[in-house]
């Protein structure tokens, strides 16, 4: 299996408790009042059947796009793409900063 996209994007989820979930996916949808991140993959028909295949394209068989991760809606707060990582490791919300 292997990114058709490329490295995937650096997401930060804070939730309804404060904590931070830190996941790397190249989007997300809203699927039955949960968030639903999923990266697009090029997988063959094998590794597709041990995925959750989420979206498939029409015209080409091994491209699909597998879910990473689901929440509910309602534990979370705020979802925002990571900054690019500072020399320290922390996005802008820095909840993963060496320095503190
Ligand atoms: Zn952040």
């Amino acid at each position: 299996m292997e990114y058709e996209a490329g490295p995937p994007t650096r997401w930060h989820l804070t939730l309804r408790d404060g904590a931070v979930l830190e996941l790397w996916a190249d989007g997300y949808g809203i699927e039955d009042g949960a968030y639903e991140f999923s990266v697009l993959v090029r997988a063959t028909e094998e590794e597709q059947g041990g995925a959750e295949v989420v979206a498939r394209t029409p015209a080409d068989p091994g491209r699909v796009m597998v879910a990473v991760a689901r929440l509910a809606t309602a534990s979370v707060q705020d979802v925002h793409t990571a900054s690019a990582p500072a020399r320290d490791g922390a996005c802008v919300c820095r909840p993963f900063s060496w320095e503190q």
